[in-house]
């Protein structure tokens, strides 16, 4: 906490918890698309998509946390399969004049916001995450306005909004050396929403931060007590930890990183055995790649009766093929963004790229 002009104290303020209503409603309409297919029904869809992909000059950019389905589909049909960050080069570098976003709505409007002359179709434009929805605009306004001397970084899962309002947009995997930089220049950094991976870049840099209380609802759960058990049953197991995951598990990691670093880490040939804590989405790229390796979920607390499956995200499960072949056919679920909201977030967009492109990633 710190002071503003007045000498009172000035907090981002505690956000009320995600609302059930709108978890219950993510789980509601994964459930639709995860159901098991009719006989033919796979076949007829990836048929189709196909199909609608090709007329429609489209091509599907996929996170890593969404279905096996999908990640596949996106592959074969010269998509492309990726981080936040990637995806967003991708979509940026790619001639189709259609974006299929599927992942989290912040991805979404991050392709729109690098391509205004693109159209951008989500499967499901609802499919939001929990550290967007823990930070609004007008209290990120708020608390960058009592701290005009601090560098805001915004994590990229924030809304066009939010973004339009930050110096500087990091994802996972380019946040510690952008804060290092910054760190190094003796900037203060104002820092939202994840507080985990806020409090990592802090601790790895030094940098003075204040940092806002958002966290993701997947990587929160990651339990310290169950990991150590588990290490115990695979003694000879690498612990890899995406930095959004709490101190004390972060604290037991062989590897931090972003879904690419983690992917990265896998590929060392000296290990056999590896506990992941992150999305288990994640577990298609790394099996594609190391078939003959053990890849084990990272144990989590749980959250007892409101959760269908407990590590998957709920937002990423909303994704599937049947709202895919529906979004190709109708043409709804178009990302449009404000324009001048689109070109003041495209700022601290660039920097982060221009950043990336002279910096080696871990
Ligand atoms: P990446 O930036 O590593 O893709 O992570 C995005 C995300 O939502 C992690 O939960
Ligand atoms: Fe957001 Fe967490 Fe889902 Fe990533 S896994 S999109 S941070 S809720």
């Amino acid at each position: 906490m710190t002071a503003n002009a007045e000498n009172q104290p000035i907090k981002f303020p505690t956000l009320p918890l995600i609302d059930q209503g709108l978890l219950d409603r993510a789980w509601a309409e994964a459930a639709r698309q995860g159901a098991e297919y009719e006989p033919g029904e796979r076949e007829a869809l990836l048929a189709r998509i196909k199909r609608l992909l090709q007329e429609q000059d489209a091509v599907l950019v996929a996170h890593y946390y969404t279905s096996d389905d999908l990640q596949q589909l996106a592959e074969e049909t010269g998509g492309y399969v990726a981080d936040s960050l990637e995806m967003a080069r991708f979509g940026n570098e790619h001639p189709a004049s259609t974006l299929i976003v599927a992942g989290v709505r912040f991805m979404g409007e991050t392709a729109k916001i690098l391509n205004p002359e693109k159209r951008v179709l989500m499967p499901d434009v609802e499919a939001t995450c929990s550290l967007d929805l823990e930070c609004p605009v007008d209290l990120f306004t708020e608390f960058c306005d009592a701290h005009p001397d601090y560098t805001s970084v915004v994590y990229a899962n924030t809304s066009a909004a939010v973004k339009a309002r930050a110096d500087w947009v990091v994802t996972s995997g380019i946040a510690l050396p952008i804060i290092r930089y910054l760190a190094d220049r003796k900037e203060k950094v104002l820092w939202a929403p994840d507080r985990h991976l806020g409090s990592y870049v802090q601790r790895k840099t030094g940098v003075e931060m204040l940092i806002c209380p958002g966290s993701c609802v997947v990587h929160e759960q990651f339990k310290a007590e169950g990991i150590r058990a588990l290490k115990k049953e695979y003694p000879n197991a690498q612990i890899l930890v995406h930095p959004e995951s709490p101190e004390e598990v972060v604290a037991l990691a062989d590897v931090v990183g972003s879904t690419t670093g983690l992917i990265k880490a896998t590929l060392n040939p000296e290990v056999q055995e590896f506990i992941v804590a992150t999305e288990p989405g994640i577990f298609y790229k790394m099996r594609q790649a190391s078939p003959t390796k053990t890849f084990l979920e990272a144990p989590n607390g749980g959250l007892g009766g409101s959760c269908q499956s407990c590590l998957r995200c709920p937002w990423m499960a909303m994704n599937g093929l049947r709202n895919l072949a529906q979004v190709l056919e109708s043409g709804a679920n178009e990302i449009t963004l404000d324009e001048e909201i689109r070109q003041k977030s495209l700022i601290p967009i660039h920097r982060m790229m221009n950043f990336t492109r002279n910096t080696k990633l871990p």
